[in-house]
């Protein structure tokens, strides 16, 4: 497929042809591994590593790890399987900030002595204080004009040990007066007696994200550093850094990040729908998370497809989640093999069919891959069909079956009832039809129609099956688009989940292989689930739906009278 060109390819192009960085194009996926990746880090995944792959040039993995107090070593793992799970590959080039820490120091040395950079002794709320306001000017720290050497001292006594958290930071020396807030004297050392996954106790004095960010992408001869547009005005400070310090420089460019509508994507809010218990984990397949969007049935292909539609901007928007779910439901439609399953299964019995005659009927694996053949399915007096597939005083627009009514059973034959069945409450147990042995395969010898084909399961030879139904996580598009939006769990769909026990499949689902993805006639694709799924005990997902008519008239009906 051709490549959607876009402003960052411009930018690379025009490097190439002025021959920047002798020609080389190097990408990096900087993850801060505080939280599981979710699907707004695949198009940043897709758009660096992809951006190394068709330009010939490299794309690395770099933890940034500078924060100790939120990391952890479960996330580093998960983190490296999802980037492996979508197809990229990092070429052994797996780096972490934490490894630079040496570097950092000495670099934040080399401000010091340089005079810019000095040891700060207010307090956080006099810091906030001295910052100034949008429109007022901030105020010089006191220790702003400290001599080099007392800067020193103080910056090495910081990292032996000697002070208490947020007693002292070590700030950049630039301009308390800037228009742009990060040029005020931003903090870029801080003392925190807090061990680190991967230095433990070395370290008391973490750098800042700002300070670190921009030496990672040096060190590492980073050419082009893509972010997301919120560092637009942290630029300046990435270039200061840089400039100052006198070594290799990247260029940062910003896009907009993935807003994905129905959903929430920021690590800190999902971390709050897992520790809540407001989903089973991070992997719960209601999660925009690449892993709950793996277990729910998603393949890497379907979601780099999505990265690659959506294409890369400068401006923020919600994207519509059925473009994410169009791109599974394209995929599926080619691969998947059709089967039947009942959900709600309503006992039909062919009142003139023989009690033990079974016949088998052929049956398509998938119309779109012809080579994907033919299989049995089994047919007898009793089987089930959708509960939904029936009404007893049906409305105008309802063409399934009905009492006195004819409609098909899929690659089997025509059926009409004749009898329902209740029990003494009054509900439908049952259903009495008779069949026409002329019919068989599904089309009846003298050209008479029927308005509906249903799916069904015959009852002595189905496999009991749990079947799990997901809806969006929210109820509202823009869950966080409310008074206060941490209050953001208010809006979670109370029906995001719905668990179906005794669903009927065909028999060639007994043992259906943990993510594997099946269409379910007339239902959607839905997949075999990856732990709970068990030989003769198969529980699926539901991925999506397919597009059905009749749900679109109920919902349309459901909206009118709500
Ligand atoms: P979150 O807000 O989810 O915590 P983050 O930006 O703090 O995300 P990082 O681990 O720092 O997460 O992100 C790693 C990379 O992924 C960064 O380059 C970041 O710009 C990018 N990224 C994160 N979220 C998105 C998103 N929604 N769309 C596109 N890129 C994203
Ligand atoms: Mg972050």
């Amino acid at each position: 497929m051709e490549k959607q060109t876009n402003f960052i390819r411009d930018i690379i192009d025009d490097d190439l042809k002025n021959n920047k960085n002798d020609g080389r194009v190097h990408t990096r996926f900087p993850p801060e591994p505080n939280g599981y990746l979710h699907i707004g880090h695949a198009k940043s995944i897709c758009l660096n590593f992809g951006l190394a792959e068709d330009y010939k040039g490299l794309c690395n993995l770099r933890f940034d790890d500078t924060n100790p107090t939120k990391e952890e070593t479960e996330y580093v793992n998960s983190i490296i399987e999802d980037t492996r799970w979508l197809g990229w590959d990092w070429g052994g080039r797996l780096f972490y900030a934490s490894d630079y820490f040496d570097k950092f120091y000495d670099y934040a040395k080399g401000l010091i002595k340089k005079g810019k950079a000095y040891v700060c002794d207010l307090t956080p709320e006099q810091t906030r204080g001295y910052r100034g306001t949008l429109t007022k000017p901030g105020k010089n720290s006191p220790y702003r004009e400290r001599p080099v050497d007392e800067n020193l001292d103080l910056f090495e006594r910081m990292k032996a040990g000697e002070f208490e958290d947020g007693t002292r930071v070590l700030r950049a020396k630039i301009d308390m007066s800037s228009p742009n807030f990060n040029m005020r004297d931003p903090v870029i050392y801080r003392i925190l007696k807090s061990a680190h996954h991967n230095t433990g106790d070395k370290w008391c004095i973490y750098p800042m994200y700002d300070f670190a960010h921009c030496l990672e992408d040096s060190i590492e001869g980073i050419t082009h550093s893509i972010c997301t547009l919120e560092f637009e005005n942290h630029r300046p400070l990435y270039d200061w850094f840089l400039d100052t310090l006198d070594i290799f420089h990247s260029q940062q460019i910003e896009f907009a990040r993935l807003n994905l509508g129905f959903t929430v994507l920021s690590k800190r809010k999902l971390l709050r729908l897992v520790q809540g218990g407001y989903v089973s984990g991070w992997n719960d397949p209601r999660m925009p998370t690449i892993s709950g969007l793996r277990r729910r049935g998603y393949t890497p292909s379907s979601i780099r497809k999505f990265c690659e539609r959506i294409g890369v901007a400068k401006f923020n928007s919600i994207i519509d989640i059925s473009i994410l779910e169009g791109s599974i439901r394209e995929e599926l439609n080619l691969t998947a093999p059709r089967v039947m399953a009942v959900l709600n299964p309503l006992k039909v019995v062919i009142i003139n069919y023989p009690e033990d005659k079974v016949e088998e009927m052929d049956a398509v694996n998938n119309p779109e891959d012809p080579t994907a053949g033919k299989r049995n399915v089994p047919f007898s007096r009793v089987l089930y069909i959708e509960r939904d597939d029936f009404m007893e005083d049906p409305p105008k627009k309802f063409f399934r079956l009905a009492p006195g009514r004819e409609a098909r059973l899929r690659y089997a034959y025509f059926i009409t009832c004749k009898d329902v069945i209740k029990n003494e409450q009054g509900e439908i147990i049952e259903l009495h039809c008779t069949y026409d042995p002329q019919t068989r395969g599904g089309d009846a010898p003298d050209g008479r129609r029927v308005k509906a084909t249903l799916h069904w399961v015959s009852d002595r030879h189905a496999i009991e099956a749990e079947v799990r139904l997901y809806e969006h996580l929210f109820l509202k598009e823009n869950p966080e688009k409310i008074e206060d939006g941490e209050n953001f769990t208010v809006n979670l769909n109370p029906d995001s989940l719905k668990i179906l026990k005794n669903c009927k499949t065909e028999p060639c689902l007994k043992d259906a292989k943990a993510g594997k993805a099946y269409q379910f006639e007339r239902l959607g694709y839905f997949c075999a689930e990856i732990l709970d799924s068990r030989p003769g005990n198969p529980v699926f997902n539901r991925i999506v739906t397919l597009k059905d008519t009749w749900a679109k008239i109920q919902n349309k009906e459901r909206a009118k009278n709500n």
